[in-house]
């Protein structure tokens, strides 16, 4: 039997007598990262690092949980478990499993360029990994982090000069930090939606170090918002909520906005291809300094991914999960041909 099976409950460990990341209450969970489509709600007793534990009590409520740090081991009944940077938000770990020498990885969510906040991604050896593929596509190439953040501040600065409000779309668990950290060496003058609010608070509690902020009120005047920026999460996009910030420009923060026909789908001003997601090549790279002898892809786009490892030679697989996305994927994103022609216009 395989040290980690899929079963219509998630990722089960059955040695250790654990689900990863499952999708239906269980035992026990360990978790990757406290984004909804990981963590979710009902389990009786949950493992997760250290980091991740403030974020799961504010989305999840009081619970049974332990935590670790990276790399330190823990035996789960017959099978050592430890936990190692994903580099994808604060917290975000891979979960490495071994039993009787062999070794499986789950990446959960990863980015492999270090952001500065969520812990440095390191590839891990092991006989099997179980791999996100988000971005699996070789269309999707991300410029490094700085030069985003050039793009962003020189947006921001140009709406200054035309009176307007900078309005940044990025969800608020992970997103939302980094853009913080892009727009802070311009302006102490930043506004945030309440949803945002609520993880920057939790975090500053946990201890993080992250610039101040304003939370948006009803009460806010609107006057105030004259010259700031507002990060704000993608559900109140295109919402009455925005019309306060009148006038504004949207920028929306997101790998998917690599793609030019989703920012032109998204009705948005700007796109900034900020992911917290490996690239293609990343992905690529990380698989193969795994030296795995076996490799399962999830989530993304996995019979294109597993297909092209296959073609390398690796024993690759696609595996059909419930995990989703934390930044809903525009209707048509799926449709891998389609993201193909819109890069060509
Ligand atoms: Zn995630
Ligand atoms: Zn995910």
């Amino acid at each position: 039997m395989p040290l980690i099976e899929f079963t219509d409950k998630g990722l089960y460990c059955a040695p250790g007598k654990f689900y990863i990341d499952p999708w239906q209450p269980v035992e026990k969970a360990v978790i990757t990262h406290a984004h909804s489509d990981h963590a979710r709600g009902g389990s009786q007793a949950y493992l997760c690092h250290r980091d991740t534990l403030p974020l799961l009590q504010l989305r999840l409520g009081p619970n049974n949980y332990q935590t670790v740090e990276w790399n330190e081991k823990i035996w789960l009944n017959e099978v050592t478990v430890s936990l190692h940077p994903a580099g994808h938000i604060i917290g975000s770990s891979q979960i490495r499993v071994e039993h009787k020498g062999e070794v499986w990885v789950v990446s959960g969510d990863y980015k492999t360029e270090a952001d500065g906040i969520s812990g440095t991604f390191e590839p891990i050896r092991c006989n099997t990994f179980i791999s996100e593929s988000t971005f699996g596509l070789p269309i999707y190439n991300w410029k490094p982090q700085q030069a985003i953040f050039h793009d962003i501040q020189n947006w921001v600065r140009n709406n200054e000069v035309a009176g307007k409000t900078s309005v940044l779309i990025g969800y608020s668990l992970g997103k939302a930090q980094r853009v913080l950290k892009a727009v802070a060496p311009i302006t102490n003058n930043i506004f945030v939606h309440g949803a945002i609010w609520n993880v920057h608070e939790t975090l500053i509690q946990a201890g993080h170090q992250l610039p101040a902020v304003q939370r948006i009120t009803p009460d806010t005047p609107k006057e105030a918002f004259k010259n700031s920026i507002v990060l704000a999460p993608p559900s109140a996009d295109g919402s009455p909520w925005m019309r306060r910030f009148a006038p504004y420009s949207v920028g929306i923060c997101s790998g998917w906005m690599q793609v030019r026909g989703n920012q032109r789908r998204r009705n948005a001003d700007a796109g900034f291809a900020l992911s917290d997601h490996a690239d293609w090549n990343g992905l690529l790279q990380t698989v193969q300094a795994t030296g795995a002898e076996k490799v399962y892809i999830t989530h993304g786009f996995q019979s294109v991914f597993s297909r092209y490892l296959n073609e390398l030679g690796i024993d690759a697989a696609e595996v059909k999960t419930e995990f989703g996305t934390e930044e809903e994927p525009p209707a048509t994103s799926t449709d891998s041909l389609k993201g193909e022609e819109d890069i060509i216009e």
